[in-house]
């Protein structure tokens, strides 16, 4: 291969349309492919680089745990397990973690919870509500969660006991649900990230708490993406001021190692008993440690504030530049999460930007998605917008495909 080849990988399945490059280091929110080149990362690994890359106290914290202890199973105790356990709890107003390795993962372990919860009450086919454009992961469970046919297409049958409803649209949820006595949990994202940055508003999740109260339902929130400070909060369903009963996590919870989390309230904490429900990697000593750090950090360093503000720099920056642009329908989402919504699919945009020197990703064909490290400065905020709107501003002058 020469130096400048476009890599291939022959030997791994074809499941993603990959970028022709391949990534070898980071430093901050900052990566080098094999070549040398480097690249502004506005995509933190799918808004799983927490810290950015390399971080100076993560990193060794790390390698000390590499020394001590990887792995042991869940058949002992692992005291990491109660103090990542504890700051979660803490941090959120819930009382029980159990931890896992992936967002799908812990999706799953909601969704069984939901059902036992039901079970336990007597309800022998236990129904969850989930929504439109939804993204829970691509478990055949969470896959039928998921509010998209593209996606779920050459996987039927698929899992039985999902009712969906639009976003935003409390009467449209009250008549999906009326008169069903099998309903036993309302799971959503606060912001639909793959949907294509969708936020709930406020007023709406508070509905659907009164809701779940009422009807003595289980509030799921999928907060994978949004949790772990990327909206300002530590979980996005914050800014409405209230808790729920079951939320996952994954993504940024362990700055790049994966962990995954189902954090629940007193009404789900303890359902499930030994036996119930478990998992081999889940909890590890290496991960906790991970997500120990990732939290300790955030907090030391005021990486909510950072997101919240620098967020809502970018925010402002993007809608400037982006002003009376024909062809760019909206700019919107919270903290740094972030979606520029196009009248046309922009995978165009994606692989300009990278030859540009500028990671990102599309969601939903026509959603160009900023989710990068929580450690962006200002600087490489305003060095994303110098470089991402001369691109889409020239897509945007060409005629439509
Ligand atoms: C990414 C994501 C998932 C799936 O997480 P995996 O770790 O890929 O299984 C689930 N829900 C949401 C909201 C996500 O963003």
């Amino acid at each position: 291969m020469s130096a400048t080849a476009a890599p291939t990988s022959p030997h791994v399945m074809n499941t993603y349309g990959r970028l022709p490059i391949a990534l070898v280091r980071g430093q901050g929110c900052r990566v080098w492919d094999v070549n040398g080149k480097a690249y502004l990362d506005g995509l933190g690994g799918i808004a799983v680089n927490t810290l950015g890359h390399n971080h100076p106290e993560l990193v060794p914290a790390l390698q000390e745990q590499l020394t001590q202890l990887i792995h042991t199973s869940n058949y002992y105790y692992v005291p990491g397990q109660e103090v990542l356990a504890e700051r979660l709890t803490a941090l959120s107003g819930m009382t029980n973690a159990f931890f896992c390795c992936t967002g799908l993962e812990a999706n799953e372990a909601a969704i069984k919870l939901a059902r036992k919860f039901g079970h336990d009450k007597g309800i022998e086919r236990p129904e969850i509500v989930v929504y439109e454009h939804a993204f829970h992961g691509r478990s055949l469970a969470t896959l039928s969660a998921t509010g998209n046919p593209k996606i779920q297409k050459g996987f039927g049958p698929l899992v039985e006991g999902f009712i969906r409803v639009p976003l935003n649209d409390i009467e449209a949820l009250k008549k999906a649900t009326e008169g069903n006595p099998n309903v036993v949990a309302v799971m959503f994202e606060t912001i639909q990230g793959e949907g294509g940055i969708h936020p709930m508003r406020w007023d709406y999740l508070q509905q659907v708490r009164a809701l779940c109260d009422t009807n003595d339902w289980l509030m799921m929130i999928d907060e994978i993406q949004t949790g772990i400070g990327r909206t300002g909060k530590w979980f996005a369903h914050q800014w409405a001021g209230i808790v729920p009963d079951v939320m996952s996590l994954a993504k940024g919870l362990g700055s790049g190692v994966p962990v995954g989390a189902v954090v629940a309230g007193p009404k789900a904490a303890n359902i499930f008993q030994p036996g119930n429900h478990g998992t081999t990697f889940g909890g590890n000593p290496l991960a906790m440690r991970a997500g120990i750090e990732t939290l300790r950090i955030m907090e030391k360093d005021g990486l909510l504030q950072n997101a919240a503000d620098v967020g809502a720099h970018l925010k402002a920056a993007l809608q400037a530049a982006f002003e009376g642009v024909a062809g760019v329908k909206e700019v919107r989402g919270q903290g740094l999460m972030l979606g520029i919504e196009l009248d046309r699919p922009a995978g165009a945009v994606l692989t300009r930007a990278c030859d540009a020197g500028l990671l990102l990703s599309v969601t939903a064909d026509s959603v160009i998605r900023l989710v990068p490290p929580l450690v962006l400065t200002v600087a490489e905020a305003d060095e994303i917008v110098a470089l991402l709107a001369p691109i889409v501003k020239a897509f945007l002058a060409e005629p439509a495909q």
